[in-house]
């Protein structure tokens, strides 16, 4: 099959750092795939830089027919990938002065142009998608971890983008709202989205992921299925990893 997604040579440094050392992946569409690796090792830098949150210094990012190259990005580019690809952050993220619909609509009126009543009507759809139909008027503050992250995750799922990225986003929350969020993460999976999920929850990437992706100094170590990758790693540094976590 042909990618979807495609990014070639990408090189991200911070100074003297090279956090990212010429990373190669090609999403094929619909596939789900989950990122594990040593902390301090370019997961979150390598989500960052496919929405140019972080601006990598060398590469390509394909999206569909958008090609964005590391060297001359203009700032069409830069929108164009941002309007393929939904967020979602560790810790939430959420704009603690707006309620819970506010932070959903502001992506589609501000990225994508759209009018503020029919940013409305998505943002009540998706509350009623994400449990919260009832919890469109609360600000962050009064709503538990697991309720802000569903927010996070709707307000990525109110842009129907093309590639949705998962950064660790259950490593911020109290165990008991865990539960919920992987469900929607779940459920989001389930309806073959295609995503790159950097987690910490190898059960859950086992369930859920197409291919895992091993990350290690800035390089793609090794990737393959669940149980290739689970059950007989190839490399010393993927099963010393696997061993730690495991
Ligand atoms: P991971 O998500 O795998 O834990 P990160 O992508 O967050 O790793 O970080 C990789 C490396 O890049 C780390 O050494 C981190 O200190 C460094 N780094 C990340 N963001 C910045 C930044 N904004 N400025 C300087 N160094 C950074
Ligand atoms: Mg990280």
């Amino acid at each position: 099959m042909s990618c979807q997604i495609e990014i070639t040579g990408l090189v991200k440094r911070f100074g003297t750092n090279t956090v990212l050392n010429g990373i190669d992946l090609c999403l094929e569409p619909g596939e789900r795939v989950a990122i594990i690796g040593p902390s301090g090792t370019g997961k979150s830098t390598l989500l960052r830089c496919l929405n140019w949150l972080d601006q990598p210094d060398q590469g390509q990012i394909r999206m569909g027919d958008v090609t964005v190259d590391a060297a001359r990005a203009s700032r069409a580019d830069i929108l164009a990938l941002r309007r393929r690809t939904g967020f979602v952050f560790q810790n939430y993220a959420l704009f603690a002065n707006k309620t819970a619909r506010a932070n959903i609509t502001e992506g589609l009126t501000t990225v994508r142009g759209w009018s503020a009543d029919r940013a409305r009507a998505r943002a009540d759809d998706i509350l009623a998608q994400i449990g919260l139909a009832d919890r469109g008027d609360s600000y962050p503050a009064a709503m538990s971890g697991g309720q802000q992250q569903r927010v996070g995750i709707g307000r990525a799922m109110a842009l129907d983008a093309d590639l949705m990225l998962f950064d660790e986003p259950t490593s911020a929350l109290d165990p008991e709202w865990v539960g919920e969020v992987l469900d929607l993460i779940r459920r989001i999976a389930d309806g073959r989205q295609t995503m790159l999920i950097v987690t910490h929850e190898m059960q859950f990437a086992r369930e859920i992921a197409d291919r895992i992706v091993f990350m290690e100094g800035g390089r793609i170590v090794e990737q393959g299925p669940p149980e290739q990758l689970f059950g007989r790693a190839q490399d010393d540094r993927t099963r010393a990893f696997l061993r730690r976590v495991g």
